[in-house]
């Protein structure tokens, strides 16, 4: 038992063993996260909730979220340079992130499971690690290109 697995899907059940409050809300936020594959902000949560829950503040989407990831039902990925994103996957997974435009996308590796720190301070507990890699990805990385040879032509129209 690696601890990672979480129940996924019977989130109700699982907040109950929690002993945490099963609300309609909650489960509406948990639902969303499981359905979305971008790895969404608080932001984008509540904003794909809005219609139909309008009266869902996006205090309350922030907290459950921060609760979830808690309670290890979502886990949190730390994009650099970004606000807090959330993840319904909880099993060890990895990511690659585009540093321009924040796309998320998962990437599944046992040899980057497998990845140990050389060596530990002393008295410092490992619970887990993620690997990132950053950079553009494609559509970025073309328009990027395209930014790139328009300067190329303006600098050499002078
Ligand atoms: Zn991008
Ligand atoms: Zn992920």
């Amino acid at each position: 038992m690696r601890g990672q697995t979480k129940p996924e899907l019977d989130l109700a059940g699982a907040l109950r063993a929690l002993g945490a409050p099963v609300t309609q809300q909650r489960l509406a936020i948990y639902g969303e996260l499981r359905r979305a594959k971008d790895h969404p902000s608080a932001e984008a949560v509540h904003r794909r909730l809005g219609r139909r829950f309008p009266s869902l503040s996006l205090a309350t989407v922030y907290k459950t979220l921060q609760a979830f990831s808690r309670l290890g039902l979502a886990a949190l990925v730390n994009a650099p340079r970004a606000e807090a994103r959330y993840d319904a996957i909880t099993r060890r997974h990895h990511h690659l992130i585009c540093e321009a435009c924040g796309r998320i996308a998962d990437v599944f590796d046992s040899r980057l499971d497998a990845l140990r720190p050389p060596k530990l301070p002393p008295g410092f507990k490992l619970s887990g690690h993620s690997v990132h890699f950053r950079g553009l990805c494609p559509a970025c990385a073309r328009r990027g290109s395209f930014v790139a040879r328009q300067r190329t032509y303006i600098k050499e129209e002078r």
